[in-house]
């Protein structure tokens, strides 16, 4: 009977508007090919009542000690990608791939509630995507979601064009008239680093006090968001606009016109943004 009970329960969180959106959105993010293997990550801050809704959260599956305290965080719920799993499987096998959980009152450990079975553990990057939820809460009350992949043309920019976020940022702006409209504060981007330390953690937590986009050179870039889809788009914008770069690079001729300085302010004072003053 207790077993029956418990597969009720779990069919009834594969219902929940947020299981689904992570399951759909890994596996688009896959299929664009920047989640190669088991790269990429996500977290997802969800409210306690949408939660309450699908599963019982006094039930605590496990703890897992968590090495970098984040007591701003405590008792905030979140569902994440787990460590070492493949985002290409997370639709066919949501249970093992994702994890509900809660941060714990103290902020020293984080209690599962459901998912990452098989023993999984959240995300390797927990300590970015934490620290980062912290920062950006602090901006933005409305703020939700965190992400992190492996967006190819991304990647490939930071071989070929200089490591300044200026010139970067200012760079992709005039790939796509729309850049500097979607991301106006432009992106941030850190110097090489060993992933999965809190070092890089903190890092990228600080980037994101005046930044939505993170590059991590030769790796990948962080996206933040109030949902699934806006930190998606962010990233998903700025990767097209550096596939645009690569395209131009890659073509003889190399580039006959682009976007001026003065349209960029053009398109800002149109669209109601404003562009981040260190860039332009
Ligand atoms: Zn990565």
């Amino acid at each position: 009977m207790k077993i029956i009970q418990e597969v009720q329960n779990d069919l009834l969180v594969l219902e929940a508007p947020f299981v689904k959106e992570m399951m759909d959105i890994t596996y688009s993010m896959w299929k664009f090919g920047w989640d190669e293997r088991n790269g990429g990550n996500i977290s997802y801050l969800l409210k306690e009542e949408e939660v309450r809704h699908y599963l019982d959260t006094d039930r605590v599956l496990r703890t897992v000690p968590l090495d970098f305290p984040v007591v701003e965080l405590a008792n905030k719920f979140f569902i994440v990608t787990g460590s070492g799993k493949y985002f290409k499987n997370v639709r066919s096998n949501p249970a093992e791939c994702l994890g509900i959980l809660r941060v714990s009152g103290d902020g020293n450990s984080v209690e599962l509630l459901w998912g990452l079975t098989c023993d999984g553990k959240p995300t390797s990057e927990l300590s970015s995507h934490f620290r980062s939820h912290i920062v950006r809460l602090g901006k933005d009350l409305n703020h939700r979601v965190i992400m992190h992949n492996h967006a190819t043309n991304i990647i490939a920019m930071t071989f070929t064009h200089e490591l300044d976020e200026k010139s970067f940022s200012k760079t992709l702006w005039k790939m796509c008239t729309e850049c500097i409209v979607v991301f106006p504060e432009g992106v941030a981007i850190l110097p090489w680093m060993v992933p999965g330390t809190d070092e890089i953690g903190m890092e990228t937590a600080d980037k994101m006090n005046d930044f939505r986009l993170v590059v991590w050179p030769h790796h990948g870039i962080f996206g933040a968001g109030q949902t699934i889809d806006e930190a998606f788009g962010l990233i998903e914008t700025a990767e097209k606009a550096a596939q645009i770069y690569m395209l131009i690079n890659a073509h003889h001729g190399g580039m006959k016109q682009a976007i001026t300085d003065e349209q960029l302010v053009e398109l800002a004072k149109a669209f109601g943004v404003v562009p981040n003053k260190h860039f332009i």
